[in-house]
């Protein structure tokens, strides 16, 4: 090996035993003093070799800590592999002219004896000197080897409790580390369920101690966060989440807890309230709190939450019981209305109990034809004529009366039975449509669909439409499909791609609920749609140069710039009405015209209110079942 690898290697080896530039040692000490006294030297240390310096990790007989490398005779002795001897520096040539020995300290005589590793690395050495000329002994040069051995023994154990406690230290970190990781969140940081569940069975065992100290869990769920993350992206929705879990936990005191379980669900533990309205006014805070626009990005979003509150009480016996409760309340709060809370009482109980009967029914319901559909007049403002039908699903519960879809739709999404029943609802309407236009001998009539995202990424959603349509012999002009923008952005690319084929079909999509969702302007223009359906909330709040005209204007504005048709939803009163002819809105539909139909009605309606809809002979109308 050439000198500079092994030079660098044994440097690599030293600093290994991280012994350079620590404090003295007792055990180092004794042998310094030890070699001293065996081979009766007045000097006697422990040398390093550094790469420029010598550094004394003990010595005898002198006070410098440390010397320049270049000019030590221990720089010479760990050449050696034995024990390296000058007898008279001043009669060595190597030595002669040495600042040590023609300088102040008048070193004569030099014995040091390798400091060397398992691996045969010198790193220093165990040397005593002399101010005279002299010699050693055999037994004092057998003794300085052995006693070296000793150093380097004492440098090794050192070395390896060093190690040892690195390992324990790195050790106890990492399961530190995986503890932390199993309680904890790592989006946000917070505490995890796990965790929650252990504070909350603590805070119950006290609870039950002493139980007038009340705790209260309060279960949050951010409204429309679903919405944010699939039209702003899951990078704006994981921030999202990051600065409402920093401003709730900003909320609480230091002995609260905040958890997330996932998703957008929070949980709060407030310990040691007094009375249930310290929870309530809590609450209240938060919700101020998360009301107030997030700065993510280039984004201003906002945002509110829906919180239910359980308060301990001797009956729960476990967690995950005031866990459910809370949870159950927070439905509720959402149910009537978002941005609400909602204390949890046993009456709840009973109605959560019945939504999951619901899901359950949901599955025998499409064979027992338990749907029905209602058809609501879509007409043109201006003339009053009628455009078409809309078909609102309704489901006629064995037990529960009629059902509208906000109370099953949202669960069908969730478990994926609004795929099937979103194909009976397309079959359906296309039959309806089709005998209407058969009995009314009258083709003008359209009818539009609502559609849910789950359903356009169906591969065979445009095939089972064209089935539908050829199985009564209507035209692709003759549906009109309704999506929401959220459902359009969810998955853009496979949802914008089914549209073309749709829309190359002859088919036209209205976009519903439009306003309610967060379209950037920049992402409209390429919207694949054919008409807005101006969301109720806008409509129901109109009057002549509000907040809601203006919008309802800038939708028309945009409507009319990309050519396409506007009709505006839930009109109700005769002023709504003006406000959007004067608007020049050319489409509307509403409670004012008419409320959604059920098919006797429907029929009524088309023949009696839209003159070219009169039947031709009412006896050739067949019943329908
Ligand atoms: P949407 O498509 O926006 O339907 C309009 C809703 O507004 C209907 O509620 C209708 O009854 C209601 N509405 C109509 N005029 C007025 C009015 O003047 N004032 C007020 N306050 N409301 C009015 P509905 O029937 O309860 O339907 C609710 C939502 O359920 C629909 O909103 C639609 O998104 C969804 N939906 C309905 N049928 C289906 C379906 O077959 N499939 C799917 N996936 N969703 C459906
Ligand atoms: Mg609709
Ligand atoms: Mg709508």
């Amino acid at each position: 090996m050439e000198l500079t690898s092994i030079e660098a290697k044994r440097l690599q080896m030293l600093y290994q035993y991280q012994i350079l530039d620590t404090l003295p040692e007792q055990h180092f000490d004794d042998l310094t003093r030890l070699v001293a006294y065996i081979c009766e030297a007045p000097i006697a240390a422990i040398s390093l070799i550094d790469a420029k310096r010598q550094w004394y990790k003990s010595k005898i007989g002198f006070d410098s800590c440390q010397e320049d490398r270049g000019s030590t005779f221990c720089n010479h002795a760990i050449l050696q592999k034995d024990v390296f001897i000058i007898p008279d520096a001043l009669e060595d040539p190597r030595f002669a002219t040495n600042s040590f020995v023609v300088g102040n300290a008048q070193i004569r005589f030099y014995a040091g004896a390798p400091l060397l590793t398992p691996n045969g690395l010198a790193l220093g050495t165990l040397c005593i000197l002399d101010h005279r000329p002299r010699h050693l002994s055999a037994e004092q040069v057998d003794a300085l080897g052995v006693i070296a051995k000793q150093v380097m023994t004492q440098l090794e154990l050192r070395r390896n409790i060093f190690e040892l406690k690195k390992n324990v230290e790195k050790r106890q970190h990492t399961e530190k580390e995986l503890l932390y990781h199993v309680c904890h969140d790592s989006l946000t940081g917070m505490p995890n369920r796990t965790l929650l569940i252990e504070h909350l069975k603590e805070a119950l065992a006290q609870f039950r101690q002493q139980d007038q100290t009340l705790f209260a869990v309060l279960f949050l769920d951010l409204d429309r966060f679903k919405i944010v993350n699939d039209s702003l992206g899951h990078g704006i929705g994981d921030k999202l989440l990051i600065h409402a879990a920093l401003r709730l936990k900003a909320c609480l005191r230091s002995n609260d807890m905040l958890a997330r379980l996932g998703g957008d669900e929070f949980v709060i533990l407030l310990k040691d309230i007094k009375k249930l309205e310290d929870a309530i006014e809590i609450a209240s805070r938060i919700q101020r709190e998360i009301s107030l626009p997030f700065k993510l990005d280039n984004f201003e979003v906002f945002t509110s939450l829906s919180i239910g509150i359980a308060l301990s009480t001797p009956e729960y016996r476990n967690p995950e019981e005031i866990l459910r409760d809370a949870d159950t309340a927070m439905y509720r709060a959402k149910a009537s209305g978002k941005a609400q809370y909602a204390v949890f009482n046993p009456e709840m109980y009973h109605s959560a109990v019945t939504l999951l009967h619901l899901e359950n029914d949901l599955r025998r319901t499409i064979e027992r034809q338990e749907f029905q559909l209602y058809y609501q007049p879509i007409v043109c403002l201006e003339s009053s004529s009628l455009l078409g039908f809309e078909a609102l699903i309704r489901w006629q519960h064995p037990t529960q009366g009629l059902l509208s879809p906000g109370e099953f739709i949202p669960v069908a999404e969730e478990n994926g039975w609004v795929v099937p029943i979103g194909y009976w609802v397309i079959s359906e309407a296309c039959r309806q449509l089709g005998l209407w236009h058969q009995y009314y001998n009258n083709n003008r009539l359209t009818i539009s669909v609502n559609l849910s995202s789950k359903q356009f990424l169906q591969p065979d959603l445009a095939h089972k439409i064209r089935v539908a349509l050829s199985e009564h012999h209507l035209s692709p002009c003759h549906l009109k499909l309704e999506i929401t923008e959220t459902s359009l952005i969810a998955d853009a690319e496979v949802v914008s791609s089914v549209i073309a084929q749709l829309r190359a079909f002859g088919i036209e999509i209205y976009m519903d609920d439009f306003g309610t969702g967060y379209s950037s302007l920049s992402y409209l223009h390429q919207l694949p749609v054919d008409a807005f359906k101006i969301d109720k909330s806008f409509v129901l709040g109109l009057s002549p140069g509000n907040e809601n005209t203006k919008l309802v204007t800038t939708i028309l504005t945009l409507a009319r710039s990309f050519g396409i048709k506007a009709i505006a939803e839930g009109i109700e009163t005769p002023q709504q009405l003006d406000v959007l002819l004067n608007l020049n809105c050319q489409y509307g539909q509403g409670y004012l015209f008419s409320q959604p139909l059920n098919r006797e009605a429907a029929e009524m309606f088309l023949t009696t209110l839209v003159p070219h809809f009169t039947l031709t002979s009412l006896d050739s109308f067949p019943s329908q079942t």
